[in-house]
C-alpha cells in the first residue's frame, strides 16, 4: 500500500513549472516555484511546521497548548492544520482587510479567529500585534509562534526551499525571485543559495509600492500577504542583491494572466513576485534561470482580484484585454 501516516507528511517538495506565455521576447528560462501544491495550500505550510516541531522540542508548546498567532490567513492556515493532526488549539489574530475567504478557511479546521481594524498604528490596543499580546497572557499553556522572530521560519526555508530549488535546478539557477512580508522566505533560501553557490545566485525581493522594503513609508497597498511597514526580525537585510517594487495594478494584471495564460490560479504577491521576475528576465540571456516562488493559491481571493467589479472600482481594469509584457517591464 502507498500511503502517508499524516497529511502533514506532504509538506514541501513542491514542483518548478516554466512559464511560457506571459514570458514572450524573454530568453532566459523563467521557473515558477508552485507552493499551493502544499497541503495547506501555500508555502506557510513549511514554517508552521518546524516552528510547531522545534517549540515541542524546546518545551514551549506542551500538549494540549494554545496557539495564538496575528497572522493573515496562510500563517494560520499551515499551523491549523499541523496542529489539528498534533492535538493544539488555535487562536488566530487577521487584520480586517484580509478577505473573509481566508477566515472562513481557518473557522473550518477549527480554529478561533479574532479580527482586528487594520486602520490604526501598531501601538494601538486593539492593533492586530497588541490583541495577541494580551490573548497569549490570559489564555493558560499558549504559545506565540511569532513568526515575524521566530528563527525557525527562515530556518525552514533554508533547510528545505533552498536545497529544492538548488537540486531541482541541477545547480543552475542564476537568479531567486521572491515577494518579501516576514522575510522568512527570501532570508533562508536567500542564504542557502548564496552559500551552495558561492555568492553567485542573485537575490531579488519583490515589494508592493508603498511598503519599507522598497523605500517606501509603510503606506496602505492592497497586495496581500507582503510588504510591511517596520522591519521584522526575521528579515536579513544583508540577503537580498536587490528590491523590485511593483504597484497593486501590475501586480493583479499579471495575476488574472497567469490563470488566463499559464492555468495558475495564484494569489495577488505571486503576480507582484512574477512582474519583478519578469523585469530581472529580460536583462539577461538565455543562460539565465530565474525561479520565481508563487506562494498561495487564486482561491482566496475569487472576488477581489478575480472579480472584474473589485477590479475596475479600483481603476485597475480601464483598458479592455490583458497588459502586455512591455506594460510591466518598465
Ligand atoms: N505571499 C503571501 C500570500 C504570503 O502570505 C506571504 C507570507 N506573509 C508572503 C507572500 C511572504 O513570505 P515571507 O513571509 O516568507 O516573506
Amino acid at each position: 500500500m502507498q500511503y502517508h501516516e499524516s497529511i502533514t507528511d506532504l509538506v514541501g517538495n513542491t514542483p518548478l513549472v516554466r512559464l511560457g506565455r506571459v514570458t514572450q521576447g524573454i530568453r532566459a528560462t523563467v521557473l515558477a516555484k508552485v507552493e499551493y501544491f502544499n497541503p495547506g495550500g501555500s508555502v506557510k505550510d513549511r514554517i508552521a511546521l518546524r516552528m510547531i516541531e522545534a517549540a515541542e522540542r524546546s518545551g514551549a508548546l506542551r500538549p494540549g497548548g494554545t496557539i495564538v498567532e496575528p497572522t493573515s490567513g496562510n500563517t494560520g492556515v499551515g499551523l491549523a492544520m499541523v496542529a489539528q493532526q498534533k492535538g493544539y488549539k488555535c487562536i488566530f489574530v487577521c487584520p480586517d482587510k484580509v478577505s473573509t475567504d481566508k477566515i472562513n478557511v481557518l473557522r473550518a479546521y477549527g480554529a478561533e479567529v479574532v479580527v482586528c481594524p487594520t486602520a490604526v498604528d501598531p501601538e494601538h490596543p486593539d492593533s492586530y500585534y497588541n490583541v495577541s499580546d494580551r490573548l497569549v497572557r490570559e489564555t493558560p499553556g499558549a504559545w506565540k509562534p511569532d513568526q515575524y522572530s521566530n528563527p525557525d521560519n527562515p530556518a525552514s526555508h533554508y533547510h528545505s526551499t533552498g536545497p529544492e530549488l538548488w537540486t531541482q535546478t541541477d545547480g543552475r539557477i542564476t537568479h531567486f525571485v521572491t515577494g518579501i512580508g516576514t522575510g522568512g522566505t527570501i532570508s533562508g533560501t536567500g542564504r542557502y543559495l548564496k552559500e551552495v553557490s558561492d555568492g553567485a545566485v542573485q537575490i531579488v525581493g519583490a515589494d508592493p509600492e508603498g511598503s519599507v522594503y522598497s523605500g517606501g513609508s509603510g503606506r496602505p497597498y492592497l497586495v496581500e500577504g507582503v510588504g510591511e511597514d517596520f522591519w521584522p526580525d526575521a528579515y536579513d537585510r544583508g540577503v537580498a542583491d536587490e528590491i523590485v517594487a511593483v504597484s497593486d495594478k501590475d501586480s493583479f494584471r499579471m495575476t488574472r494572466r497567469l490563470a488566463r495564460e499559464e492555468g495558475l490560479l495564484v494569489g495577488g504577491s505571486c503576480g507582484m513576485a512574477v512582474v519583478a521576475a519578469l523585469r530581472v528576465a529580460a536583462r539577461l540571456d538565455e543562460n539565465g534561470v530565474v525561479v520565481v516562488l508563487l506562494p498561495d493559491s487564486g482561491r482566496g481571493y475569487l472576488s477581489k482580484i478575480f472579480n472584474d467589479d473589485w477590479m475596475a472600482d479600483y481603476g485597475f481594469l480601464e483598458e479592455a484585454g490583458a497588459a502586455s509584457v512591455a506594460d510591466v517591464l518598465r
